[in-house]
């Protein structure tokens, strides 16, 4: 403000000498804030790279725990010689451990699909009942090896849902299998569904070692896991939760825990909307028989371990099968041996697998074989470029014998 009593000349410079002040002022106070900012950033920085570090050491951590054991299984497997008790076990305690590993890179290309908005359903109509069944199934070893007991009440009625059954199916599984990590030997673990209105609901309920109020609020965020040697002696990545959460959500249900405490065991309760009723509910499809007729089958792989170890899977279930080390070989093989079915690698070197499924169907032939890709690219952009190049499936890496199974008693009858 001007001083009335000061010559105008004063007062000029007065003013003046208040607005440099002001400006000063703020600048002072700007600079406060940018350093301010700046110390927040990189402090945010700092605590994102720390996570970062964290989580890679987990992620190693976790890989390295099959991959040791998988290395053991090899050195068993050429040990054993003859033995088929013991080739056997090796084999058995093999399977499990690659499982283990194809679920933690599933569940993490899960994380990254939800966190770019890629996840997507495949919506049916299922019943509950089989999904549940097919979850527990798949929890009962380590259920089993903990000494555990896991009994299930479902109701005699079918509870129809507008599913995704392998979202599902993860949902339970990642419950019973979190109920059998956290209680102690010989744990009771109950998993129980019933109606409720227009929904149903499931809970699955553990004896265990429980969740403190402190925590409780906090375990379905991405990457949480409870600090406590327990809890750190189980492994895993911290994600189960968060996936559960979301496919609950995208499903337009949601999910809770409760616990009263540490050592007072856990309930988690998921809540799901039915499907509307139908005119006629769909008959339960065939399980088709591992051993079919024999169909003629073309793997093309550069890499030669994983086409070989599939042809001879194919092969042990009766079919009769070629293999090609890139896509050119592959395209002339086909034209020569007039498979029934391609399951073709795409990156190769040369004739990539797009352009050899590009060929393959320019070919004039009779009955034109089913194009299945194999690849390790599992997103929604990865589905779309091998529709575009002519095929007709798209399988990722590892491919289960159940999938291919089905795949082969899909193809029409010669
Ligand atoms: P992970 O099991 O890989 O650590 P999850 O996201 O499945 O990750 O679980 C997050 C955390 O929640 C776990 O680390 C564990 O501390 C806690 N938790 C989950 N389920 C249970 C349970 N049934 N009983 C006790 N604690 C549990």
């Amino acid at each position: 403000m001007i001083q009335v009593t000061d010559s105008t000349e004063t007062a000029v410079y007065r003013q003046q000498a208040a607005a440099m002040n002001e400006v000063l002022l703020v600048s002072a106070a700007r600079q406060h804030e940018l350093t301010g900012a700046a110390e927040a950033l990189g402090a945010g920085y700092q605590s994102a790279v720390r996570a970062r570090d964290h989580f890679l050491a987990v992620l190693s951590h976790e890989l390295r725990n099959p991959l040791a054991a998988l290395s053991n299984g090899v050195q068993l497997l050429k040990l054993a010689g003859t033995d088929p008790g013991a080739v056997a076990r090796a084999g058995d305690m093999m399977a499990r451990q690659l499982n283990q590993m194809v679920r933690l890179v599933g569940d993490l290309l899960d994380v990254s699909r939800i966190a770019t908005g890629k996840l997507e359903l495949r919506r049916e109509r299922v019943d509950l009942a089989s999904v549940v069944r097919e979850s527990a199934e798949a929890s009962r070893p380590l259920i089993e090896r903990q000494g555990h007991e896991l009994t299930c009440a479902l109701p005699p009625e079918p509870l129809i849902l507008d599913a995704d059954p392998t979202r599902l199916a993860q949902v339970f599984l990642n419950l019973l299998n979190n109920a059998a990590k956290y209680s102690e030997r010989g744990g009771h673990i109950r998993l129980s569904a019933e109606r409720d209105g227009a929904g149903v609901v499931v809970r699955v309920r553990d004896t265990g070692i429980g969740i403190s109020a402190v925590h409780l609020p906090h375990i379905f965020d991405v990457f949480v896991q409870v600090d406590t040697v327990w809890h750190r002696a189980q492994g895993g990545l911290g994600i189960g939760l968060s996936l559960v959460k979301e496919f609950v959500e995208l499903h337009g249900g949601r999910v809770e825990a409760h616990s009263d405490g540490p050592g007072t065991g856990c309930e988690f309760v998921v809540r799901l909307p039915l499907a509307e009723p139908a005119a006629a509910e769909p008959a339960p499809a065939v399980a088709p028989s591992p051993r079919g007729p024999g169909r003629r089958v073309l793997v093309v792989d550069d890499n030669r371990d994983a086409a070989e170890s599939l042809a001879e899977m194919l092969e042990l279930m009766g079919h009769e099968v070629r293999t090609a080390g890139d896509g050119a070989a592959g395209v002339s093989a086909a034209a020569e041996f007039r498979p029934e079915l391609v399951l073709m690698d795409l990156g190769m070197p040369g004739v990539n697998g797009y352009e050899a499924a590009r060929r393959i169907r320019a070919e004039p032939w009779g009955a034109a074989p089913l194009l299945a890709a194999l690849t390790g690219w599992g997103a929604e952009d990865d589905r779309r470029r091998t529709h575009e190049a002519g095929f007709d499936r798209h399988l990722v890496k590892p491919v289960a014998p159940d999938v291919l199974t089905k795949l082969i008693a899909e193809l029409p009858r010669p």
